[in-house]
């Protein structure tokens, strides 16, 4: 006779990633199991939870999630037939069709524009003629995007000039793709809500992000401008999640240019600027990503602690015993393996005050690039 109990529900989760690892970290207190289901054998979430070794859209997949009580992603690009022969199995949250809308940025873009969310400009294009076209109407500088499989950066190029068109199409023009207006923005910022299966809505504080190469670097909650925009991004995020029927954790990512705020693009998943959750609001993102996806009442997303900033370690791990020594300070390493331009970690300060969290920063004084210093010191000026 075992002396255990069965889990309250056991979690399948597409992606064994460092966030499905966060989430089985946030879900194991909750008395959920997980199975997570990755072609690469020892993903990051195999370290504390059972991973099935497997392409996502194999038979093997689908037997191993299938008889989950709820199944979700790590990631976003699942291949729509998995999940379509998923869904006939076994309720998947956020639906297919969630995630669906964040795959191609220019269905994505539309969606926002018929919301009344803001973007840049923006056009198709499909063809050299339709790149010229684009650039009369929108104007240099722009972005040239994948409509597909791009994150952090990847699959863009910037074009200042007439001469950075060549190499950009060389690059890029074999694939669908969209010209975005380049924003000047003043900063960046995201705000996550979690929506239960009910139609419930919770925000966590607007969060200020800021990016180096495409790659988050840092984020800082709350957002020193969230007085001024809060209301308007949770206007935008709660219209998307509710058009969506979503349930789950989505996190949308905005560009505030003076009172404005862009629509860039949403994460159909737990997010990278929501990190700072964990310590620093009274519920993370990845807990009640859970919830919402198990039917349970979502937990409380205010402030724990008065500022959080998010530093992401992306190639390789700084030194920890040195990071480690700074009061306030959480370190997460994902056990991943060095290599450029992979997210690997991340860490997170928090403190009751700006005041306070200058003070434990100085310790980190020696660690942090002067682009990321600078950057972080204005943000908290
Ligand atoms: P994305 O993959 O669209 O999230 O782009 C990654 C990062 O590139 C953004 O967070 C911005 O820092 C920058 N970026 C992307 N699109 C634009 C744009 N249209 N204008 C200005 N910066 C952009």
């Amino acid at each position: 006779m075992t002396s255990s109990a069965p889990p309250a529900a056991t979690v399948g989760i597409l992606g064994g990633g460092q966030l499905a690892r966060m989430l089985a970290e946030a879900g194991h207190p909750l008395g959920l199991a997980f199975r997570v289901v990755d072609p690469k054998p020892g993903a990051s979430a195999s370290r504390v939870t059972e991973q099935v070794v497997a392409d996502y859209d194999s038979t093997d997949a689908l037997a191993a999630l299938a008889d989950c009580d709820v199944v979700t992603c790590d990631f976003e690009n699942v291949p729509a037939d998995a999940l379509a022969a998923l869904e006939a199995r076994v309720p998947v949250r956020p639906s297919a069709r969630a995630l669906a809308a964040a795959q191609d940025r220019w269905v994505e873009k539309n969606r926002f524009q018929a919301l009344d969310m803001a973007t840049a400009e923006f056009a198709r294009v499909d063809s050299r003629p339709e790149l010229l076209e684009a650039i009369d109407r929108i104007g240099l500088p722009a972005v040239l995007k994948t409509r597909r499989m791009g994150y952090d950066g990847k699959g863009q190029f910037v074009l200042k000039t007439a001469e950075d068109l060549e190499p950009a199409w060389q690059a890029l023009g074999d694939r669908p793709l969209i010209l975005e207006q380049w924003v000047p923005f003043d900063h960046e910022c995201s705000i996550t809500v979690v929506r239960g299966t009910d139609g419930a809505k919770r925000f966590y504080p607007l969060t200020r992000t800021w990016h180096a190469d495409g790659i988050l670097r840092l984020a800082v909650a709350p957002c020193p401008a969230a007085d001024r925009l809060r209301a308007e991004a949770e206007r935008m995020a709660g219209a998307l999640a509710d058009d969506l029927d979503y349930v789950g954790c989505l996190t949308l990512e905005l560009f505030a240019d003076g009172d404005r705020l862009l629509a860039n693009e949403f994460a159909p998943r737990a997010h990278n600027s929501a990190h700072w959750t964990i310590e620093g609001a009274r519920c993370s993102q990845f807990e009640n990503h859970l919830r919402a996806v198990c039917g349970w009442p979502l937990g409380d997303p205010g402030l724990r602690e008065g500022i959080s900033v998010m530093f992401n370690f992306i190639g390789d791990l700084p030194d920890r015993s040195v990071w480690l020594a700074v009061d306030g300070l959480a370190w997460h390493d994902y056990g991943k393996t060095a290599r450029s331009g992979r997210k690997v970690g991340h860490a997170t300060l928090s403190a009751p005050d700006v005041g306070s969290l200058k003070a434990l920063r100085a310790g980190l004084d020696g660690e942090l690039s002067a682009t990321v210093r600078e950057a972080l010191d204005s943000i908290l000026s």
